[in-house]
């Protein structure tokens, strides 16, 4: 009797602790099938370069590689496999197929045969254009270390075909972008003696400094011309930027800040770049764009003040002020809740449509709430007309409105550098 009162308790425990396990999975589950189908009508879920394939027939469904993603809401666990859920958000670490205990995940571009958004390219990074070279992001693959790395490479290509550009307004190389490849391409340049010029919409130093303060950057050991081994396995975003800046200085980088490159054409013995800063000659071209396109402008007077930004870097930076951010996206509604979580700010949201849609989950009720409870003033049917130093006007429904405005945020999308490439004459994996 003793005994089998024992056993009922033991299957009575055991018991408990697998439902309870189940109950845990099944909700995980129903988390992560929701997630994937928010991410895909978003269309979050596809990655912009390198993501993790996932081997289903050896994955096990541990979930190891969910917790170890550092970018986290990549993967999620759907019907017991690894699934990629958010894809956009993978900067293709590979954590993820380092933890897996089975080895059923690699990290890479799936078939390139099938994307069009990866580049034919030859194994110098040269594309079906003679002398137009792709490094960095825009190639397919992320990471700080395989930009630099194939910014470098490129230029060494560049630099061993010995014919050199006799006229001084021919350089030997013009690199279109400044981050971590196209500064890598510069300081290769120098070191190779080659006559180049780097030309960027923004300015130096590319994608990091869009990144939020303080972050914290991964790295692997990569070395820089002119620098040596970046040997750390984490910077802060503004030790990084330091780097790049100082080497910008100490070797007088010929970098040309805010010229947005246009087009490029083939000339008789060289390339010309066209921008919307006038026309440049080169003997060879690196594209090292990256892969986050150009933001889209409102097009509008005082838009090119600096009060205007196309990215909230730093909310806590924003005290006291009269703030507009502009748009009805994610993105648009993440900067308006960061700006009004400061508690002292006048944050207002003009969007052109009568309604928000396809916001995920979490910031669709977080506006509402915010709305409702004063700290944020949504104009619907809104468009911007003019910015001023210290004033904004609007157009709602035919009515022109003044706000007072201190800083302008606009979150209207992005155009891709995909379209601009096409028009060079680049093919791509798809076609
Ligand atoms: C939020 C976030 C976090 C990340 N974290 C990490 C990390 O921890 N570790 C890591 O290794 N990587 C990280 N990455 C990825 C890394 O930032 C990129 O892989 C890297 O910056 C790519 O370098 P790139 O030089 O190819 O392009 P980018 O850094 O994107 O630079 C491209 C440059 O080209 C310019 N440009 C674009 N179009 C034009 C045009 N038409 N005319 C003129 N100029 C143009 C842009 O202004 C930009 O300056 C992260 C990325 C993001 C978005």
């Amino acid at each position: 009797m003793e005994s089998f009162f024992l056993w009922s308790m033991v299957v009575t425990v055991c018991s408990a602790i697998f439902l309870s396990y189940f109950i845990k999975f099944r909700r995980h589950q129903k988390q992560d099938i929701s997630r994937k189908q928010e991410a895909i009508s978003l269309g979050a879920d596809k990655p912009l370069a390198q993501y993790p394939l996932i081997d289903v027939i050896k994955c096990i469904g541990c979930a190891t590689c969910v917790k170890a993603c550092p970018e986290q809401e990549v993967l999620g666990i759907v019907f017991g496999k690894s699934t990629v859920i958010n894809g956009l958000k993978c900067i293709g670490h590979g954590k993820c197929a380092d933890a897996c205990p089975v080895g059923a995940i690699t990290v890479g571009l799936g078939d390139v045969k099938d994307r069009d958004d990866i580049p034919v390219m030859n194994e110098f990074n040269e594309t079906v254009i003679p002398n137009l070279y792709i490094a960095g992001e825009l190639g397919g693959f992320a990471l700080i270390k395989n930009a630099i790395s194939q910014g470098t490479m490129v230029i060494d290509r560049i630099a061993a075909i010995p014919q050199r550009s006799k006229d001084p307004e021919i350089k030997d190389v013009l690199i279109v972008g400044a981050g971590p490849s196209g500064m890598s391409a510069a300081l290769n340049a120098v070191k190779h003696k080659l006559s180049y010029l780097v030309l960027d919409q923004q300015g130096a130093g590319g994608t990091i400094l869009q990144y939020p303060r303080k972050k914290i950057v991964l790295l692997q050991p990569v070395e820089i011309p002119l620098y040596g081994v970046l040997t750390k396995t984490e910077y802060s975003k503004e030790e990084l930027l330091d780097i790049w800046l100082g080497l910008k200085k100490k070797y007088s980088l010929n970098i040309k800040a805010g010229v947005k490159v246009t087009n490029i054409l083939k000339a008789d013995n060289h390339l010309i770049v066209e921008s919307q800063d006038g026309v440049f000659h080169a003997r060879n071209v690196v594209l090292a764009l990256g892969r986050r396109g150009t933001p889209r402008k409102l097009g509008v007077q005082g838009e090119n003040s600096a009060k205007v930004m196309y990215k909230l870097i730093d909310a806590e930076a924003h005290q006291n002020e009269n703030v507009l951010v502009v748009g009805g996206g994610d993105s648009a509604i993440e900067a308006a809740s960061g700006l009004a979580f400061q508690g002292t700010n006048n944050v207002t949201l003009s969007y052109r449509k009568s309604q928000f849609f396809r916001l995920k989950k979490k910031n669709a009720e977080r506006i509402q709430e915010l709305i409702a409870n004063g700290q944020v003033r949504a104009i619907m049917d809104s468009q911007v007309t003019e910015i001023n130093e210290d004033s904004v006007y609007l157009d709602v429904k035919g009515r022109r409105g003044k706000l007072a405005n201190d800083f302008v945020f606009v979150f209207a999308g992005g155009e891709p550098p995909f379209d601009l490439l096409k028009k060079m004459g680049v093919k791509f994996g798809g076609n």
